[in-house]
């Protein structure tokens, strides 16, 4: 069991920006994210596109969003936790809250913040015959980095990320793609690369479902797929790619015993604090009068909690604001300066 002062379930914009508000106040934060990586919407469904209304930032795009938030945020070493879905919270006989992750992580809190957005993001998967006797290693919901270094590799999808991993996997391996028809939901220049691949046949194209795997002691040995005519045929394959793309799923967050409304936590504007002592939801998670689900709107009140979140691991004493332009302090905590000692007060 990890001990924390903080653990924030969500690495969207507003996960992030709640590591960077309890860094100023000296709360170092774990972050679960369900997926592999962080950004939450801005990563998942709008990594190319531009954003327009961060303040100071006239225009950028999910993914640098994402990565100045991750620059700005540095000096407080979060401790990320990827992959990992939060499932349970429980209140403790004294008074802490345990966090349980599908992976099986626990977490012993002062204070949680659930930034989930509007779900975790879940990869949507098949149900396939003999699957879960696969052995892990075999079967992913996303491109694995490193990519897999097998000869054949069968991929499933025709979203963005399927055809761009079938076309980068096309260099070192034998690819095939199946998807229900000859028709395509990625970008169009991916598109013609793609169809480009296959009519010069360095990638193989199936229209088909797929049905069930063949493994040998849990080792994928070959993938079912019911073709466009009803027959079966058995393709062989060491690695099977679902790249179905995701389904955000509030699912858990729902079931945590916090009073919900219209499937959004209820707030108290002034804290962000749930209908849970020491629980605080930010960003598009959350409801209050008000509520604009912004980037914006959610930094702020990551502003908000982490003040209460403060007050209450330090016994009801609340923390001072400083700024950063002139704070020592806050210049020591943000490892401008070498010790913090003289300036802590
Ligand atoms: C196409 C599009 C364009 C947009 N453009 C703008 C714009 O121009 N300006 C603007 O201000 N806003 C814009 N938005 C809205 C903005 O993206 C959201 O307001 C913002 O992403 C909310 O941030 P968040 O951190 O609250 O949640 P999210 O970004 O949704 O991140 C939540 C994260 O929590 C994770 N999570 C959830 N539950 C769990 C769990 N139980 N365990 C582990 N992890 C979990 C999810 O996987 C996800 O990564 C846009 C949204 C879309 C869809």
């Amino acid at each position: 069991v990890t001990h924390t002062d903080a653990l924030i379930v969500g690495a969207g914009p507003a996960g992030l920006f709640q590591v960077f508000q309890l860094g100023l106040l000296d709360i170092r934060a774990h972050v679960v994210e369900a997926l592999p990586y962080a950004g939450g919407q801005c990563a998942e469904l709008y990594a190319d596109k531009p954003i327009y209304d961060i303040p100071g930032i006239p225009v950028c795009s999910g993914r640098e969003l994402v990565e100045r938030l991750h620059t700005q945020i540095a000096p407080f070493t979060p401790s990320f936790h990827f992959g990992q879905l939060v499932s349970h919270i429980q209140r403790q006989p004294d008074g802490r809250l345990l966090v349980q992750t599908t992976g099986g992580l626990e977490f012993l809190c002062r204070t949680v913040f659930i930034a989930a957005g509007v779900g975790a993001f879940v990869p949507r998967t098949l149900k396939l015959e003999g699957a879960d006797q696969l052995l892990p290693g075999y079967l992913h919901h996303h491109l694995p980095d490193p990519a897999p270094a097998s000869p054949e590799v069968l991929i499933a999808g025709d979203n963005e990320q399927a055809l761009q991993a079938a076309i980068q996997l096309s260099a070192t391996a034998k690819v095939t793609l199946v998807h229900r028809r000859d028709q395509f939901s990625a970008e169009a220049d991916t598109t013609s690369a793609f169809r480009a691949l296959v009519a010069q046949g360095k990638i193989r194209f199936i229209a088909g479902q797929l049905t069930g795997v063949t493994h040998e002691a849990g080792a994928l040995k070959a993938v079912q797929v019911l073709d466009s005519e009803g027959n079966t045929r058995s393709v062989d394959t060491q690695q099977l790619l679902l790249l179905l793309g995701l389904s955000p799923k509030l699912g858990p967050v729902a079931d945590w015993g916090l009073a919900m409304e219209r499937r959004q936590l209820q707030v108290a504007p002034e804290s962000f604090a749930t209908s849970e002592p020491g629980i605080f939801a930010v960003g598009d998670v959350n409801t209050y009068p008000g509520k604009k689900k912004l980037i914006l709107c959610g930094f702020h009140e990551t502003v908000l909690a982490a003040f209460a979140a403060a007050t209450l691991i330090r016994d009801g004493k609340t923390p001072l604001l400083q700024y950063t332009t002139t704070s020592t302090h806050l210049h020591a905590l943000l490892g401008l300066t070498k010790t913090s000692a003289d300036s802590k007060s």
